[in-house]
């Protein structure tokens, strides 16, 4: 069967899965989505018996069916390999009756190298498959964790160049480490004396530059986005669901067709997205529980049935959840309509016009699966510490606020059904505010030291990803004004001024 796309807000007709990745986002601002749910067509005992690559090819063969299998196969093994530390792909830790499914053992140790390793392998086999010979250029603004996955995934990626800006003066020590070490010949990582939000709309004017983009275009290139909204990242993500439960399947704790539940800590709902698409699958889904930290904007949402972003942003010690603006969302709003874009197109326009939006009671029952909670930065830190207390597992504060929603809910429900956390940070990337939990002082001590404690504490080895920054020498040392970011980048890509 094959399986196309179209944008939630319904214009420009269908898009094969390869155009839809190279483009992104649709043009009329929405994002793309199948046109039908494909279905799974091996059964989960015969998934069972497959490592991650090969339940990753069944999953995403569905999604993506332009691909053939040589160039989709291609892309899985480049991607999940021994960029990882460990030969699982995405383990599953038993603790305190819970699975604790680990998406931290890629290159920059948390979830988004689980679709960002993949995602310039897609995009360069689309552009080959649509015929197209520019070299893709990749800007990204980051706050920290998306630029150095993103760098990490497109570094020496034939056909690619990916340039990053971070706020000079707005990133922690390791995450700056991370990102100024960064190898590759096709990487260029610039740190702007300027916030997060300088560097964003710097990023968002050159995409909007029709004389940049030209001037790119004479010379073999063109702009791409490493964006979550990208359905090149969204599909790689329902693989480990499906994979997750398969490992459950294998170890003989399930039998095939038994229901589990899901726990994800979620920002801009994308891996919450890729659950609700695994369930849709046919993978026997009970509960998606949706994980909020103080930004609690979707738990109000799915308590009350009304988004409202009108609220004040808090800073967390879970800052890859800090969100009011879940992107994602958007794709499970339009499926509740009953695929309806003219309704959703209504719901968006309210949300950036007033700020918010109201649902209706039928599309309520679309979202009857989901569960939502939230953790106060107190709950969390609170959970981290009980965790290492009953059975010495470490936690990051990311997972650590979808391990308190669980328990709370647990015991609130009496729901005993066996439950996944979707754990998507090591401990390690957020050392400082773990070891604080887990020793209930507020620790200032050097980086690496705390992280020497850690890696005591929890009996873990330090991963290969914190050892390298320890030694590796500094690539890139530019800093600019967010006024000097576009003649950075064409200095970089070696075109001039008209
Ligand atoms: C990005 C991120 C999240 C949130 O995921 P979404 O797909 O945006 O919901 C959670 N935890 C960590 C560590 C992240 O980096």
């Amino acid at each position: 069967m094959s399986i196309m796309y179209r944008s939630t807000r319904g214009e420009g007709g269908e898009y094969t899965a390869s155009r839809a990745i190279l483009q992104g986002l649709a043009a009329d601002g929405g994002l793309f989505v199948p046109t039908s749910y494909p279905k799974l067509d091996k059964s989960l005992t015969e998934l069972a018996a497959m490592d991650y690559q090969g339940v990753a090819y069944e999953v995403m063969k569905l999604f993506f069916s332009d691909f053939t299998e040589e160039e989709l196969r291609g892309c899985i093994e480049r991607a999940y390999d021994a960029k990882f530390d460990n030969a699982e792909i995405a383990p599953l830790v038993y603790a305190d009756n819970a699975y604790y499914m680990e998406l931290f053992h890629g290159a920059t140790i948390a979830f988004k190298d689980m679709a960002l390793s993949i995602l310039p392998h897609l995009l360069t086999t689309s552009a080959r498959k649509n015929n197209s010979k520019d070299e893709i250029v990749i800007l990204t603004a980051t706050s920290g964790d998306t630029g150095k996955a993103a760098l990490a995934g497109f570094a020496d990626v034939p056909g690619t160049r990916i340039i990053v800006f971070y706020p000079k003066n707005g990133v922690s020590r390791v995450q700056e480490l991370q990102m100024v070490t960064q190898k590759g010949d096709n990487t260029t990582v610039i740190g702007v004396t300027g916030n997060f939000d300088d560097c964003q709309t710097g990023v968002k004017m050159m995409f909007g530059d029709k004389a940049l983009r030209e001037d790119m275009s004479k010379v073999g290139m063109t702009f791409s986005s490493a964006n979550s909204i990208n359905i090149g990242r969204l599909v790689p993500q329902v693989a480990y669901y499906v994979f997750a439960y398969t490992r459950l399947l294998a170890e003989e704790r399930i039998k095939a067709g038994d229901e589990v539940n899901f726990v994800v800590p979620t920002g801009n709902f994308g891996n919450i997205l890729a659950c609700y698409y695994a369930k849709k699958l046919g993978l026997p889904v009970a509960k998606m529980i949706c994980a909020s930290n103080e930004n609690k904007v979707l738990y109000d949402f799915f308590k009350s049935g009304t988004y409202d972003r009108r609220r004040e942003f808090i800073l967390t010690n879970s800052p890859s959840m800090d969100i009011l603006i879940s992107s994602n969302l958007e794709r499970l709003i339009y499926h509740s309509t009953g695929n309806d874009a003219a309704k959703n197109a209504e719901l968006m326009k309210k949300l950036s016009a007033e700020g918010a939006y109201t649902i209706t009671e039928d599309m309520k029952a679309e979202l009857a699966d989901f569960v939502a909670g939230f953790a106060s930065e107190k709950d969390t830190a609170e959970e981290i510490h009980e965790l290492y207390d009953r059975t010495g597992y470490i936690i990051d504060t990311h997972t650590s606020v979808a391990s308190h929603v669980y328990r709370k809910y647990r015991v609130e429900s009496g729901d005993e059904t066996p439950t996944v956390i979707v754990s998507t940070a090591s401990p390690f990337k957020f050392a400082r505010s773990v070891m604080s939990a887990v020793n209930g002082v507020t620790d200032t001590r050097d980086d690496f030291e705390i992280i020497d404690e850690l890696s005591v504490k929890a009996n873990v080895a330090e991963p290969p990803a914190i050892g390298e920054i320890r030694t590796a020498p500094i690539r890139h040392n530019t800093v600019c004004a967010t006024e000097d970011m576009q003649k950075e980048v064409r200095k970089i890509l070696g075109i001039t001024e008209a």
